[in-house]
């Protein structure tokens, strides 16, 4: 009695969430644009169909795991989607989410839209601290949601289908700013006697030990007085900043990825924010109203 899946799309990420409804005896269908990886799961127990027309007939959850919108676009062109759930897991952007739930919903079909925040060696491993993020339709999460649980956790962020995206983005988007840091901090140690296997547990406790700062900027935000809470003030953080800008000079590495931080800093201290935390850096960020 567990619910059948029909999965779209076998490249490395969609391989891993059909072994994990595989093993947990989920009944499964298959397709993929190159039938070999499709053969190779069917010795492990799933259908595989002819094309994804008939993949998608074969049953009522139907979960695509494609490159790229475009992929999805080509697959699911023509096909009869009519009152099927379309789990969508493929990788986009927030308003290509909002279209193709429009262009489902036009289809007769209830649309979720996915952001995988996992590598395909944490699928189907609990504790992994893989999840995956949706939004949607909440009546398709809440019939679906013990299915959806097995390949990894699930975060439903809210109805508009755009959320989901925009999640994910955000949130790699932040480890990207954190991951410019430690590039910044590791150059600045580079060319002296220091191991960086014995630099990087500092790194790391560091960083660890800063990132729930973003609660207190959340509070900030949602209360809309920024100098709540504050401990180091804008006006005390910028005149810091030369010595960050001058050991970069001495050390010979280039200021290139923390130059335009400081240079919102300088901005907002400017307009007045020097007793205001960071947060206002958001505001210089807001290029139009959302
Ligand atoms: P792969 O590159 O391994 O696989 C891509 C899949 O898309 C293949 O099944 C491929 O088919 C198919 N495909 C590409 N173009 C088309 C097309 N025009 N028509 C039909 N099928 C097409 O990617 P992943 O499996 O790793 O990723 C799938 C999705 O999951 C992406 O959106 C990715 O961003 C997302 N994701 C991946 C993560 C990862 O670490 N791998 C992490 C988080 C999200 P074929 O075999 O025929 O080439």
């Amino acid at each position: 009695d567990k619910t059948p899946v029909t999965l779209l799309g076998l490249g490395a990420m969609g391989t891993a969430l059909a072994r994990a409804w595989l093993a947990a005896g989920h009944p499964l269908t298959v397709w993929n644009r190159t039938p070999t990886r499709a053969r190779a799961l069917a010795a492990d127990g799933a259908r595989t169909a002819g094309s994804a027309a008939e993949a998608v007939a074969a049953h009522t959850l139907v979960v695509v795991c494609l490159l790229d919108d475009a992929s999805v676009e080509d697959t699911l062109t023509g096909v009869d989607l009519t009152g099927k759930d379309l789990v969508n897991l493929t990788t986009g952007t927030p308003a290509q989410a909002r279209t193709r739930a429009e262009w489902a919903a036009a289809r007769g079909a209830r649309y979720l839209d996915g952001g995988i925040m996992a590598v395909p060696p944490m699928i189907g491993v609990p504790d992994a601290g893989g999840y995956v993020l949706y939004s949607g339709a909440p009546d398709l999460f809440e019939q679906h949601r013990a299915t959806l649980a097995v390949p990894a956790g699930t975060a439903y962020v809210g109805e508009n289908p755009g959320h989901a995206a925009l999640h994910d983005v955000a949130l790699l988007s932040a480890m990207y700013g954190m991951f410019a840091g430690a590039a910044h901090a590791f150059a600045l140690i580079r060319r002296e006697d220091i191991d960086p296997t014995a630099f990087a547990p500092l790194l790391a406790d560091w960083l660890t030990a800063m990132v729930p700062a973003v609660h207190l900027t959340a509070e900030q935000l949602r209360s809309g007085d920024y100098t709540k809470g504050v401990t180091s003030t804008l006006a005390m953080q910028t005149a810091g900043t030369p010595a960050f800008l001058a050991t970069a000079e001495e050390q010979g590495v280039s200021p290139e990825l923390l130059s335009p931080y400081f240079a919102l800093m300088r901005r907002r201290l400017a307009e007045g924010g020097g007793e205001e935390d960071l947060t206002g850096v958001i505001d210089l960020l807001l290029r139009r109203p959302a």
